[in-house]
C-alpha cells in the first residue's frame, strides 16, 4: 500500500560518549525511509535539501524504492543541520546546534503521483509544514501517523496541537509525553494527549522499549538489550518507519497489528543505534531484519502456570 513520509532530510553532527561524528547525512524522513523501505515501496518521500546534500545519497534512496518527486532540492541554499550530544546513558540529548536553512521556509507541495495514498507518516517537521501536507491530500489516507519533538513544544505549540488534532496516531518519547500532557504518570499523559486527538499513541522509552496506548488498552514492546549502543540518532524516526511500514505492508490497522508494527519499529531501532548515522540501516537485510524478530520474540515469551 501506498505510503508518504514527510520530514527533514538533513546534516547532523553527533557526539556520543563514545565518539564523534563530522557531519553526515540524518533527517528524520532520510531514518524513515530507509526503514519503512524494508516493508513497503515506494515510498513517496516529502522533504527539502540544498544543493549541499549528496547525490550519491539520493540516488541510494531511489535504488532502494523510495521514489523523490516531493523532495525540493534548493541549489543555492544549505540542507538542514542538526547537531547533538548524548548524555552516558544515550537516553537523553543536548541539542548543540539547529540550523534550519532550506527549512525556514519550506512549502512541501505533494505530486499528483503521490495523490490517493493510503499511509501518511509525518515526521518530525514544523509542525506547520506537516499541516500544509494534510492540506493537500485530496483524499485522506487511512492512517496518518506524526512524529514530533519538544522543540516544536517549545516554539509552536500552537500549531503543534492543530496538526496532533488531525492525526489517527502520534509517536512521542516519554518526556515528550509528560510536557505535552502536564502530566508525569504515563497513563495520565496517554489519556490527556489522546482526547487532544489521536486515537493511538506510541511512547518511546528508548532503552527501554515503547508503550502503544488505545483506548483503555495498552501494550508495550522492551527494546534488545544490545551489547554496544554507538549512535541513537535517528532510533525514533527508524522505529516509526518499521511501524508504519509494517501497517502499510499488511495494509491493517487494527490494534493487534499494531502490535506486531510495534516489534517491527522496535527490531528496526535496535539496528540503527549500531552504528553512526544511517550506516547500519543501508547494510541489513531481510534475513538479518527476520532474524532480529525472532530475537524479540524469544526476548520476551515465556511460559506461565498459576497454581
Ligand atoms: P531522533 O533521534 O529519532 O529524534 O531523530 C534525529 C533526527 O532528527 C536527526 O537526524 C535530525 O536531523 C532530525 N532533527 C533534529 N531536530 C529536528 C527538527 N527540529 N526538525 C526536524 N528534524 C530534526
Amino acid at each position: 500500500m501506498s505510503l508518504i513520509v514527510v520530514g527533514s532530510m538533513a546534516f547532523d553532527a553527533i557526539e556520543t560518549p563514545f565518539g564523534k561524528s563530522d557531519k553526515i547525512v540524518g533527517g528524520a524522513a532520510t531514518y524513515i525511509a530507509w526503514s519503512a523501505s524494508n516493508f513497503t515501496q515506494p515510498v513517496q518521500q516529502v522533504s527539502v535539501v540544498g544543493g549541499d546534500f549528496p547525490q550519491e545519497e539520493l540516488d541510494a534512496l531511489t535504488a532502494r524504492g523510495v521514489q523523490l518527486e516531493g523532495v525540493q532540492i534548493k541549489k543555492d541554499e544549505k540542507s538542514f543541520f542538526w547537531s547533538g550530544k548524548y548524555h552516558m546513558d544515550m537516553n537523553s540529548r543536548d541539542t548543540l546546534d539547529t540550523q534550519l536553512n532550506v527549512l525556514a521556509d519550506f512549502d512541501p507541495v505533494i505530486p499528483d503521483s503521490y495523490q490517493g495514498c493510503e499511509f501518511l507518516m509525518l515526521g518530525n517537521l514544523l509542525p506547520s509544514v506537516q499541516m500544509r501536507v494534510i492540506e493537500q491530500l485530496k483524499v485522506r489516507p487511512k492512517l496518518i501517523a506524526m512524529d514530533t519533538m519538544n522543540f516544536w513544544m517549545d516554539t509552536a505549540m500552537e500549531d503543534l496541537a492543530k496538526v496532533i488534532a488531525k492525526v489517527d496516531l502520534l509517536f512521542v518519547n516519554d518526556s515528550e509525553a509528560r510536557q505535552l500532557s502536564g502530566q508525569f504518570s504515563l497513563v495520565k499523559a496517554a489519556r490527556e494527549i489522546m482526547k487532544m486527538g489521536p486515537k493511538y499513541l506510541v511512547i518511546k522509552k528508548g532503552e527501554h522499549g515503547a508503550l502503544l496506548f488505545h483506548d483503555d488498552k495498552v501494550f508495550f514492546a522492551p527494546a534488545l538489550p544490545l551489547e554496544d549502543v554507538f549512535d541513537p540518532t535517528g532510533a525514533g524516526d527508524t522505529f516509526a518507519g518499521g511501524f508504519i511500514g509494517h501497517v502499510a505492508k499488511t495494509n491493517d490497522i487494527s490494534f493487534n497489528n499494531m502490535k506486531t508494527a510495534i516489534i517491527v519499529g522496535s527490531a528496526m531501532a535496535s539496528f540503527c543505534v549500531e552504528k553512526f548515522g544511517t550506516t547500519r540501516l543501508k547494510e541489513i537485510s531481510k534475513t538479518d531484519i527476520d532474524d532480529r524478530i525472532q530475537q524479540f520474540v524469544q526476548l520476551v515469551n515465556f511460559d506461565i502456570e498459576l497454581v
